[in-house]
């Protein structure tokens, strides 16, 4: 048993928000349990770390809640042979848990602030399987593609068609739908032209900002 007051709450943090709700699956609740949040967050909310909500990391984004990051992730059902795109690094926190779970991560921001200092996080812990990449995440990342799943951590009306294209046949999306206030978080299995969906649960995301035809994000900036 530790006295580390972080470690003390990252077990709260499985046993009550994750474990004590859906999150069943004993490889998700071990990537949960290795990737120290708290390394993610601004130096300001460390000991917010493993409270099971969503906290400021500038450029106005939040890093999401740990829950709906392990919903997220347990809802792709990863092997660890998998190849996945993230759309919306922000911290890095989701695609690190990603990367304790598949073969690959491609994670895709379009704050080139965040994006950096993302991929210094996740160099700093040692995450050799990730690769960060500025750009519009609408459009995916073809030069990776295809990918065997594909999540994204910023909400849209529709699913973006070029995210559609670069899931491989049988391959799993993860992704919130709706508008400000409505959003669903779906889980997408891809047959063929087709798609099943599977509602998950009512979530809030920041909007995905797609880039308009001058290259310019709308909205912002
Ligand atoms: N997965 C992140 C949560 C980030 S919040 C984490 O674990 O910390 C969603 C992120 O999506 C924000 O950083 C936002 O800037 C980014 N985003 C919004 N629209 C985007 C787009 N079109 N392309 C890429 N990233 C986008």
């Amino acid at each position: 048993m530790t006295d580390d007051p972080l470690a003390l709450a990252r077990e709260t943090m499985l046993k009550r928000h994750l474990g004590g709700r859906d999150i069943s699956d004993p490889r998700v609740l071990d990537a949960m349990r290795r990737v120290p949040r708290e390394e993610f967050v601004p130096e300001a909310y460390r000991d917010a770390a493993y409270d099971d909500r969503a906290l400021g990391i500038g450029c106005g984004q939040t890093i999401s809640q740990p829950y709906v990051v392990a919903a997220i992730a347990q809802a792709c059902c990863l092997n660890g042979s998998e190849h996945v795109l993230d759309v919306g690094t922000g911290s890095g926190y989701q695609a690190a848990v990603l990367a304790e779970l598949a073969a690959s991560v491609v994670t895709i921001e379009r704050h080139g602030e965040l994006s950096r200092h993302a991929a210094a996080t996740l160099d700093r812990l040692g995450y050799k399987n990730i690769l960060c990449v500025v750009g519009d995440g609408t459009l995916g990342y073809a030069p990776e593609a295809p990918y065997d799943a594909i999540v994204a951590a910023a909400a849209t009306l529709e699913i973006p068609p070029a995210l559609f294209e670069q899931l491989r046949d049988g391959g799993r999306m993860v992704l919130p739908l709706g508008g400000f206030d409505d959003q669903v978080l779906y889980a997408i299995r891809k047959h063929g032209a087709k798609s099943q969906m599977m509602p998950l649960f009512p979530c809030r995301f920041v909007p995905l900002v797609p880039e308009d035809a001058e290259g310019r994000m709308q909205n912002e900036e």
